[in-house]
């Protein structure tokens, strides 16, 4: 397979258009686009304001089962389905995650899809890109510097140094920093006290920024994140601090959606990216209701698989920005159906019917858990040459089986000529007005009945349990107010149950709930059901030892 070209060699290759052209198909006017060089805009918040009350398109929701520790390809059937719809005829707009820089050193894989699925420029999308992560990082460290400061110059507000609860963060993967010691260095320097580090997507302004409608909403929240607590146990905000009105200064910018293109010269809309475990993992709401005003469908993806991708989409999104998907597709590859089966990794490559027909229970499970929502749903079989016709054969049948399809996808090898099936069916789909979209539980549920429902409903555990702190935590939330908020869970990806070994369709397990977060800011508790990283590490080999400029002065490496 040597004539198969890396996603950086196909991306370099890219006939790119200008920016303001792509725009001008979207009826941006070029004084709303801000250019950053000649294949990146910012859209103007007048642009977007002056949409406001418009017609909107339809969302289509793409997601994914438990994934395989290489990703399953939600973000290139993303771009390749946004591709596929331009092909047909339609007027459709992709909305992605930005990528985070640090992890891009480490092992992860790209964030701007992949083989003939591309947005571009990718180099850029993937390193420093429009400058919103760096912006992000800057706004949360400002907060952070205001707390010692605080303390510093005489703690007027009473903050308990032992509950300081605002990290810091940096856009990096860092172990050493996950636990510090800081203001060591004697009288001049503070107050020493534990403190750490987080990447940048878990900060809270990321989640901030991505479920702000505009820069007013976008302050407030910041406004409302707690940052401490007092002996008394009372919250600290960053209100107290006077933090918001800077905070939101800095992130005027990083606040306008990002304008691109895909390798078909098709737009696309890169905004935001908060981790999908502490966070809700979706790209900006104020991305997709743009998207929305501009196009006739809007494709966006939801990391992870739909047992947590896709929850938090609908019951964290779409609840809060009364976003009404029309119709979700379901990216599965038959690989993962084996590794759902129980093959492992090294042997994915040899043809195995009966495994695909055993992991395909995982992807039974998450059609029906995506139909709870009242979303009509398809199946994006994600091509692999490694695939074969029985095992595509094999999917086909029991996805048939579960009343819905499943259409072979080549995107990745093809572009938009590969997803053209797929295409057709989300138009049918959408078009069909099928789609009741309603989330899982309703705003007045008390807050661990809701964890208790995601766990029962969609990961069809036993219960979720909790001990009685976690449990007071929660009432003490409800009793300050905070009881209408959604919940947003942060469990293993690979699995329904929360050990990540237990793959396929796993009934009946316990899903204990170790600790609560309240992301006041946000607007949602995070319940944390095992071992979850906001800080990650590099491997014993981190990829960064072979990326390098070339000769030309081009990236080699980068994927
Ligand atoms: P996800 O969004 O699910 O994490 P991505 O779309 O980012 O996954 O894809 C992960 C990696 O897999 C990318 O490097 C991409 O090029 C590769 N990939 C995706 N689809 C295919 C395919 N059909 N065949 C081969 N490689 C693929
Ligand atoms: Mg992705």
């Amino acid at each position: 397979m040597a004539d198969v070209k890396s996603d950086i060699e196909i991306a370099r290759a890219a006939k790119k258009k200008p920016i303001m052209e792509i725009g001008a198909k979207l009826g941006i006017p070029s004084e709303h686009l801000l250019p950053y060089g000649h294949d990146k805009a910012k859209i103007s918040a007048e642009f977007i304001a002056s949409k406001k009350g418009g017609a909107d398109g339809k969302l289509i929701l793409v997601t994914a089962i438990n994934p395989t520790p290489a990703g399953e390809g939600k973000t290139t059937t993303t771009v390749g389905l946004g591709d596929g719809l331009n092909r047909i005829g339609k007027r459709a707009i992709t909305c992605i995650r930005e990528a985070s820089l640090g992890p891009n050193f480490g092992v992860k894989g790209g964030a701007a899809g992949g083989g003939y699925a591309q947005v571009v420029p990718m180099e850029d999308m993937n390193l420093h890109f429009t400058g919103d992560f760096h912006a992000i990082t800057t706004a949360h460290n400002l907060l952070s510097a205001l707390i010692d400061n605080h303390i510093y110059w005489g703690n007027d507000l009473g903050i308990d140094t032992r509950r300081v609860v605002w990290r810091r963060v940096m856009d990096m993967n860092d172990r050493a920093l996950r636990e510090i010691i800081c203001s060591l260095g004697g009288v001049a320097n503070g107050y020493p006290r534990e403190a750490g580090f987080d990447i940048t997507v878990a900060s809270e302004v990321m989640a901030i920024l991505c479920l702000s409608t505009d820069l007013k909403d976008l302050q407030k929240r910041l406004g409302d994140i707690i940052v401490a607590y007092r002996r008394d146990k009372t919250p600290v905000y960053a209100r107290d601090l006077k933090a918001d009105g800077a905070m939101a200064v800095l992130l005027k910018d990083a606040m306008q959606p990002n304008l691109v293109q895909t390798l078909e010269n098709n737009p696309a809309f890169v905004h935001g990216g908060p981790f999908a475990n502490i966070a809700h993992g979706c790209n900006s709401v104020i991305a997709t209701t743009t998207a929305l005003k501009l196009a006739d469908y809007v494709v966006t993806e939801a990391g992870f698989g739909a047992d947590l991708g896709a929850e938090k989409f609908f019951d964290i999104k779409c609840r809060k920005a009364g976003l009404k998907p029309a119709a979700a597709v379901i990216v599965a590859t038959v690989r993962a159906m084996k590794m759902n089966g129980g093959v492992k990794k090294e042997d994915l490559g040899a043809e195995n019917v009966e495994a695909v027909k055993k992991g395909c229970a995982n992807l039974g499970r998450h059609i029906e858990n995506v139909k709870q929502f009242g979303v009509p749903v398809v199946v994006a079989m994600n091509h692999f040459t490694t695939d074969t016709d029985a095992e595509i054969a094999a999917m086909k049948e029991y996805v048939a089986g579960q009343g819905s399809e499943a259409i072979l996808c080549k995107h990745w090898a093809h572009g938009s000529a590969g997803i053209e099936d797929l295409a057709r069916k989300v138009v049918a789909l959408a078009e069909s007005g099928a789609a009741q979209f309603s989330p899982l539980y309703p705003d007045e549920m008390s807050l661990f009945e809701k964890i208790d429902t995601v766990v029962k409903r969609i990961y069809r555990g036993s219960e979720a349990i909790a001990d009685k702190s976690v449990r007071d935590q929660l009432r003490q939330w409800e009793e300050a107010g905070y009881g209408h908020l959604p919940v947003c869970m942060a469990k293993t990806q690979y699995s329904f149950s929360t050990d990540p070994n237990l793959r396929g369709a796993p009934t009946g397990h316990t899903v204990p709930v170790r600790e609560v977060r309240l992301s006041a800011g946000a607007g949602f508790v995070v319940a944390i059901c095992g071992e979850i990283m906001t800080m990650p590490g590099l491997p014993r080999s981190p990829s960064s030892e072979k990326i390098f400029l070339n000769d030309q002065g081009y990236i080699e490496g980068l994927f």
